[in-house]
């Protein structure tokens, strides 16, 4: 039964795909009309990530049921989520210089070359982490603080046992209606899909979109090589699955990803691919999943690469080693910090374009098509943080098998 209701969203949100391109083709801007669809499916996603986040990750967190197995679990999953992001930031990286995307693009400079600069401000961004007041990161959705606390309460009920019980059924049930109220709002992706896609190629056409054909090829080219390549070994060696098994089990999170541009919103599909097609115990893909919908983000710490060599391309800015791994740097945090909804990388971008001193200007232009590389590298976000659900869930066995779990 889930499974043919499953087939038909996706058939529907195909369809959305192909008819928004054809209204966007066959009524131009006229279609801004369908807008509103647009908007109001993103609002609807916008509004349950807050508490998405808290509740399943302070589950997952308290979930793992003792300390040592939550250091072993976290210290896996964080361990795998910075590797695949400096591997993506990579390849990033080697793509940009190889097919110097923002070489031919011409941007009418008002003043001279600009010089990138290095920046002191990363102490700042990782201090900034720890909120000073929680419900101030929560009234504001400071995605980054919201986790930090939430893992802390998590810890919390973990350390204090059987006193805390009711605050973890407290926030175990709250967890299952955010997870209900998102399973809903899914329903109108092919609505959202229709509201957000068919303005876009209204108002930009395909044609537009030419100069920049080449950047959203690069970082999709190398969104797919980084899935494929790096993925595929590593949930072939460490996950011990066929990588086949793999990408089948989790296609229709990946293409709901690349629908909705959003990691958290596709996080409640995300976890049933992982459960139930990939056969991932709910103790890993509760704290795996919601942890890295919102701080593993492959393919945007890829994008921000390759977008930040675009700028520094267009304007004819030489970087020097030490700029290159600033990108590396600021692209890996920059990745953490952006929030799992669309456009969050766009936002990213700004911050790392200002922190190296490069020009705002491409901004506008990469908006233009951002959306195009939001639905890769989103695809690629869900589609990694499933893969470390299938090398831990792996790791794990392999501990229970050879007796290191006792509990
Ligand atoms: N839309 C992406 C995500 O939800 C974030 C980004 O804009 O790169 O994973």
């Amino acid at each position: 039964m889930g499974k043919t209701r499953k087939i038909g969203l996706l058939t529907q949100i195909l369809i959305a795909f192909v008819a928004a391109i054809l209204a966007g083709m066959v009524f131009g801007p006229s279609i801004d009309i369908v807008q509103p669809f647009g908007d109001l499916f993103l609002r609807l996603i916008k509004f349950i990530i807050v508490p998405l986040i808290v509740t399943s990750l302070i589950v997952g967190v308290a979930s793992t049921g003792s300390m040592e197995t939550l250091g072993r679990i976290g210290g896996k999953t964080i361990l795998y989520y910075l590797g695949t992001t400096f591997i993506a930031v990579s390849i990033g990286l080697i793509a940009g210089l190889l097919f110097t995307p923002g070489a031919g693009v011409t941007i009418s400079s008002a003043g001279e070359v600009p010089e990138a600069t290095e920046t002191g401000g990363v102490i700042n961004v990782l201090l900034n982490i720890i909120p000073t007041n929680p419900l101030e990161s929560l009234s504001s959705g400071n995605i980054l603080q919201i986790i930090f606390f939430s893992i802390f309460i998590g810890v919390g009920i973990t350390m204090v046992g059987k006193k805390a019980e009711p605050v973890y059924h407290f926030f175990d049930g709250f967890a299952e209606i955010m997870y209900k109220i998102t399973w809903l709002i899914m329903k109108l992706i092919p609505i959202g899909v229709f509201g957000l896609l068919a303005p876009i190629i209204g108002n930009y056409g395909l044609s537009v979109l030419l100069p920049l054909i080449k950047l959203v090829s690069v970082v999709a080219i190398a969104c797919i090589v980084h899935a494929l390549v790096t993925y595929s070994i590593a949930v072939k060696t460490l996950g011990k699955m066929n990588p086949l098994k793999f990408f089948k089990g989790i296609a229709p999170a990946s293409l709901v990803a690349f629908s909705t541009q959003s990691s958290s919103g596709t996080l409640p599909v995300t976890i049933k691919c992982t459960e139930d097609s990939l056969g991932v115990s709910k103790k890993i893909s509760s704290f795996v999943l919601p942890l890295g919908a919102t701080i593993n983000m492959d393919g945007t710490s890829l994008y921000l690469s390759v977008a930040a060599l675009f700028t520094a391309q267009a304007y004819g800015v030489q970087l020097s080693i030490g700029q290159m791994l600033m990108i590396l740097l600021i692209a890996t945090l920059g990745s953490i910090g952006a929030a799992g909804v669309p456009g969050a990388g766009l936002v990213m971008l700004t911050m790392l374009l200002t922190t190296l001193n490069l020009p705002l200007e491409t901004i506008a232009l990469i908006a233009g098509v951002d959306r195009f590389m939001d639905m890769f590298r989103t695809a690629v976000n869900v589609t990694g943080d499933a893969s470390a659900s299938v090398v831990v869930n792996a790791s794990e066995n392999e501990n229970l098998e050879s007796g290191l779990e006792t509990a």
